[in-house]
């Protein structure tokens, strides 16, 4: 038994059902999970870790719907940088080819570092190509040490360019044998249960990598085990030319005809949707991963954000990447989500309210989507907020700091406004991974030099 008492946090933003923001308040979590949130006077005194926050502010940790942790070895690389993106994997697969285990390792923590430090508690990967022997096994262990919360999705890629697909032959593999390491990992790794710190997530990669069949067995597979279902989906205009002319449908009506909508199901970026599909979206149930840096960065063009709040369709953020975006900031890809939400509506012809009615997308409104909304696409009950029965995953950032000052009136509002800062305590599970700044399980410099030595190798060797 393991208690902790958090105390005076100068505000506490629970994100609860009532969006209780509570000044002076506290957490007391009890084995990793939270106990009671309240106003410190209200709460036990007494604990076996006690941490007093005056001057910070509270906010439940940020959940990442959408991310390639081995990307981040293949950043700014020049002759994908300007790149759209179909371009831009035709770049980058070759290199990718060369990854081996233990870049898969090394990336990990890098990305999940990233992560920790701006704020993230909970990070879905999606690992679709597994050259020269690695396996999702490697991301899941970098994962286990740093202290992260992972959905850890099991990609695929199979429908190589001489069958008509994207990638090259070298990096797709036989749909038997993406089936058959599917099952070793949910039974090896899978954890229903409130409070898991692995999931499994089944995740071929995108309709012009794999076949409808493996799509469809996919989906058998994980509904036969209870697990969530993730797919890239009308993230350019080129995709959704390929699935026209390739399958006589637009992409969301080709994932209906493979079974591929549902309360198991989000997709990542949904930038190219009409209000029929977001209809869809809503009736099925499924969650949509929006990924604002990255989407601008390739020049996807801007998701229907707003439309998406208005139809109640579950909504959260991916930073996604590492080489589209090309960064793993989950407080500045909020930032992001809320000032492009704002530059549609204005090219759009709406604009921002003179007479005091809210904006487009408030600061309280993209923090949400960057916890409990995230929480919702992956399926997790057990975080996104702060109250009684939660994990005790949260972050505390200190308000004292020069991107702050002049606005302290609203330190809820300033951590998105203001420019994007780094957390100074991270919790996952009660336990603190970010502390007064510091990642408490990874030694950052000589990491940066083995991370440094990975990626020189891929593209000189
Ligand atoms: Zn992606």
């Amino acid at each position: 038994m393991s208690t902790l008492l958090i105390k005076n946090a100068t505000v506490l933003v629970t994100m609860d059902d009532h969006r209780q923001e509570i000044q002076g308040g506290g957490i007391f979590a009890r084995n990793g999970f939270i106990e009671q949130v309240s106003k410190t006077g209200e709460l036990p005194e007494a604990a076996d870790e006690v941490l007093d926050l005056s001057g910070h502010l509270i906010l439940p940790g940020l959940v990442n719907c959408h991310h390639h942790f081995y990307q981040t070895l293949t950043r700014a690389i020049p002759a994908a940088q300007n790149a759209n993106l179909f371009k831009w994997l035709k770049t980058l697969y070759p290199i990718w080819a060369k990854l081996t285990p233990e870049d898969i390792f090394i990336s990990t923590k890098t990305a999940l570092a990233e992560l920790a430090l701006s704020g993230c508690t909970t990070a879905s990967d999606h690992l679709y190509l597994f050259p020269n022997g690695s396996r999702l096994d490697d991301e899941i262990t970098a994962a286990q040490e740093m202290g992260v919360r992972i959905q850890a999705s099991r990609g695929s890629m199979s429908l190589g360019e001489s069958k008509g697909g994207l990638p090259p032959d070298s990096v797709v593999d036989s749909e038997e044998a993406i089936l058959n390491d599917s099952q070793r990992l949910i039974e090896r790794y899978h954890d229903p249960k409130p409070g898991a710190m692995v999931q499994i997530v089944l995740a071929p990669c995108s309709p012009f990598s794999v076949t409808g069949e493996l799509m469809r067995q996919s989906a058998i597979l994980a509904r036969e085990h209870g697990l969530h279902l993730h797919t890239h989906l009308a993230e350019t205009q080129d995709e959704e030319a390929f699935c026209q002319q390739q399958f006589g449908h637009k992409p969301v009506a080709y994932m209906q005809s493979l079974d591929w909508v549902g309360e198991d199901v989000w997709f990542a970026h949904s930038v190219h949707v009409g209000m029929e599909e977001i209809q869809v979206y809503k009736n099925t149930g499924c969650g949509v991963a929006h990924c604002p840096s990255s989407n601008m960065r390739l020049a996807s063009g801007i998701a229907p954000v707003r439309e998406y709040m208005q139809a109640g369709v579950k909504l959260g953020l991916g930073v996604d990447g590492s080489a589209s975006n090309d960064g793993s900031h989950m407080l500045a890809e909020a930032r992001q989500a809320m000032l492009l939400a704002r530059l549609r509506a204005g090219i759009e012809g709406a604009s921002l309210s003179s007479d005091g009615a809210p904006p487009i997308l408030t600061a309280r409104e993209a923090l949400a989507l960057a916890t409990r909304g995230g929480a919702d696409v992956l399926g997790r009950r057990d975080i996104g907020s702060l109250e009684a029965g939660k994990c005790a995953d949260f972050i505390a950032i200190n308000l004292n700091r020069l991107e702050f000052s002049g606005a302290l009136h609203d330190p809820v509002a300033a951590v998105l406004f203001c420019s994007p800062v780094t957390v100074d305590y991270n919790f996952v599970a009660g336990k603190c991974i970010v502390r007064e700044g510091n990642l408490t399980t990874l030694d950052i410099p000589t990491h940066i030099e083995r991370h440094n030595a990975a990626a020189r190798r891929l593209l000189e060797g």
